[in-house]
């Protein structure tokens, strides 16, 4: 009889268990059941081996061909050489110096082979693979496993292949005992699941298809359950530190905006505008994700919740990261607010408030003023870099921290947040992202935030068309790009040329791709070439940041018609008469990037256009990411189609061999129901009882199936 906690040696014999441990980390009977088969194979079908890659741990069942023993004078040894086949391919196998395999590799026999695949001469082999032949005398021992009909293949690790791995869970089960199934009855019962013993015997030993998949949909569930407990009791701690309740003021500061807001909300912006007015109303600190595009209306939503803050007599803070973006922050604060937010200044409006810009670069004496406004309380509305947490600047009562672009803003930064409010409070927390995630996602990797997103855009954005220009197919086109910019200046608009590096680099021989054009490079070129007589302009991320500030202001008021730079246009900036893009090497990018490098144009009344120059030939993953970012302008639709084309085992780690990952089962993109409603009962559990000490099963669950290392990861990527 064992149980889950059980220690594994007593189970399967130290040398097994030592294996386990040292090739794939697996160190109790949990660990071992928690280690699903990659696949399965049905008995009688032999493994395509047309399918097989190049590289890869691969594990197929086929049958022996032929075998053929070699002397081999040159090295003084013998090589026995067989082949074996699916029936339709061959798969060509060596063995240096074990002639005595040729006794039991008998041609007609059928077996599972395991090994690395390479290739000699073109020819896809297996060299020295690991193997198990399904013969007469061994069945006898193997029986259960190779009777059945459907066989595990296990993801396996060198010196522990799929058999060793079958035959250690095999032993394991028939002496397993699950005393207690850790999710609570009722849950299993309205989501009609199996106990956790009879889907761990269902997905080792499936007795049929049908029993396999009711074993999956219910270890799905342990999946979804374990990370959301995480992040509900995450959610949950935040109540120790209360934050003050702001509700809405009446004939305040908000009120006189809205007023006077020249356009009407979206309907988005409304929905989110109360949600969050109503978090801001309670004592438990708002922590709330706001998705939305470049564009799509978030600086208004930010600055209505802020003016909440204010309206209650306490601060808020906007947080931007990099110093330009703060200041374009305050600026554009300060122009929606017009004299709301000239508090202390001529001509003022009644209620109003003042934004101040705080960061590290401002000369001594603007600084100092600064940090007397936010100390004292002038400020109702400071706008920094996120130094402005880290440092020692005081708050006079800070009630609201606003966040600008979340993927560069981690967890410990948002906990950090939570120590600056007075008397033992805890600040609210808005965080905005222009990189939309599809919801699952979200719930995942931001799973303690609360989420909300603007899909719509408000009116007045103009269409950004995009295409693709294949160099290798093509390469007409690509003067034809250079035409197409020369026209939109002649109209007198401008353009982006977008390169992958700035050229100032050391050269760098390692790796076989060309290295990526360089704006150094190519803004030259240009100039002399294609876009001779044009107005060129360079700008990178290592320009002192007056030589940067002088070329953006030179753009924006159009003195310049053509602006060859990184990505550092990436973010904020904004001038509405440029129409075209071009991103030279488009393949380097990934399809977030270039969607927020295109929001780039299409900002005024005119169209824009967005060319992606690539030298990558079609049929490619990488062109199919191009394609994707052509076909679509939604943001959301985007990111899920990156999400399966970059296999979600990218992000959250795969079921790779050696390797412990914590979402084995359940896929981010198909999944979606089970992790919001998993989502909603861990919610309720942990209400009623935050530290589990009544669902002692769930606690260990959540050790069994989530590897901490991973939930930290989750958490920062
Ligand atoms: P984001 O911060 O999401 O990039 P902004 O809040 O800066 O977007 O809004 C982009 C532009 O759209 C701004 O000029 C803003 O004034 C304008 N805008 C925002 N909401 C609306 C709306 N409901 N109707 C019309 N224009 C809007
Ligand atoms: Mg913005």
């Amino acid at each position: 009889m064992t149980n889950l906690r059980a220690d594994l040696k007593l189970v399967v014999g130290a040398a097994t268990a030592k294996a386990l441990a040292k090739g794939l980390k697996i160190e109790t009977v949990s660990d071992l059941l928690r280690h699903y088969p990659r696949r399965y194979a049905e008995r009688g079908q032999l493994t395509d081996i047309a399918g097989l890659e190049l590289g890869e741990h691969a594990t197929v069942m086929a049958r022996i061909e032929r075998v053929n023993k070699r002397r081999m004078k040159a090295r003084n040894g013998t090589l026995l050489e067989m082949v074996i086949t699916d029936g339709k391919r061959r798969l060509q196998c060596t063995f240096f110096n074990q002639a005595w395999r040729e006794k039991e590799l008998v041609p007609g026999k059928n077996g599972l082979f395991a090994g690395k695949v390479t290739a000699f001469r073109d020819v896809l082999q297996l060299a020295n693979p690991e193997y198990e032949l399904f013969d007469a005398e061994r069945q006898a021992e193997a029986m259960d496993d190779f009777l059945a009909e459907i066989i595990p293949v296990y993801p396996a690790a060198q010196g522990i292949p799929t058999w060793v791995i079958a035959k250690a869970v095999r032993q394991v089960l028939d002496v397993l005992e699950v005393d207690e199934d850790p999710m609570p009855i009722e849950l299993l019962a309205r989501y009609g699941l199996p106990s956790l013993e009879s889907a761990l015997r269902g997905i080792h030993r499936p007795s049929s298809w049908q029993a396999l998949n009711s074993a999956r949909d219910r270890l799905k569930w342990d999946e979804a359950m374990a990370v959301q407990l995480i992040f509900a009791q995450r959610r949950h701690s935040l109540v120790s530190r209360p934050a003050k309740a702001c509700p809405h003021t009446e004939g305040g500061i908000l009120d006189a905006f809205d007023k006077r807001l020249p356009f009407a909300l979206t309907s988005g912006q409304q929905e989110i505008g109360e949600e969050i007015a109503g978090d801001l109303s309670t004592e438990h600190p708002m922590n709330r994700l706001l998705q939305g595009e470049v564009g799509s209306g978030k600086t208004v939503v930010a600055l209505r919740a802020m003016l909440q803050i204010v309206d209650s007599g306490r601060q808020a803070a906007m947080l931007a990261p990099t110093e330009v973006l703060a200041a374009q922050h305050a600026r554009s604060l300060r122009e929606m607010l017009g004299d709301l937010g000239q508090a202390g200044e001529l001509g003022a409006a009644e209620n109003a408030t003042r934004v101040t810009l705080l960061t590290g670069s401002m000369g001594a004496k603007e600084r100092k003023k600064a940090l007397l406004e936010t100390v004292s309380g002038e400020a109702g509305i400071i706008v920094g870099t996120h130094a402005l947490i880290q440092d020692t600047v005081s708050f006079a009562d800070l009630g609201l921290v606003v966040v600008d672009e979340q993927h560069r803003f981690g967890v410990e930064q948002r906990d950090a947040l939570r120590s600056r409010g007075s008397d033992e409070t805890s600040p609210h927390v808005l965080v905005m992202t222009a990189t939309p995630i599809p919801r699952t996602v979200a719930m995942t990797v931001y799973g303690d935030l609360e989420i909300s997103a603007l899909r719509e855009m408000p009116v007045g954005r103009s269409p950004i068309k995009t295409s693709v220009v294949p160099v290798a197919e093509r390469p007409a086109w690509l003067d034809r790009a250079w035409q197409r910019v020369r026209e939109e200046c002649g109209k007198g608009h401008q353009a982006y040329i977008v390169c992958p590096r700035i050229g100032d680099e050391p050269a760098s021989d390692k790796g076989d791709k060309r290295p990526a054009l360089a704006v150094l490079d190519v803004a030259p070129e240009l100039a002399e070439g294609q876009l001779k007589g044009l107005k060129i302009g360079v700008l990178h991320g290592r320009m002192p940041s007056d030589d940067k500030d002088a070329v953006m202001q030179a753009f924006s008021r159009g003195d310049l018609d053509v602006l060859v730079a990184t990505t550092v246009i990436e973010v904020g900036v904004n001038v509405p008469n440029a129409t075209a893009m071009v991103i030279m090497d488009a393949d380097r990018f990934g399809i977030s990037q270039l969607h927020q490098l295109r929001g780039r144009v299409g900002r005024g009344s005119v169209p824009g256009l967005c060319l992606l120059v690539t030298e990558t030939p079609d049929g490619t993953t990488t062109r199919e990411r191009l394609a994707a970012v052509e076909s679509t302008t939604d943001g959301f639709e985007l990111s899920r189609m990156d999400l399966e084309l970059r296999r979600e085992g990218d992000i959250l780690g795969a079921a790779q061999s050696g390797k412990k990952s914590t979402l084995k089962l359940l896929s981010l993109l198909r999944d979606e129901e089970v992790i919001a409603e998993a989502r909603a009962r861990a919610l309720e559990i942990v209400e009623k009882d935050p530290a589990l000490g009544n669902y002692l099963g769930l606690a260990h669950m959540i050790a069994d199936v989530v590897d901490e290392d991973r939930v930290e990861y989750l958490e920062k990527s």
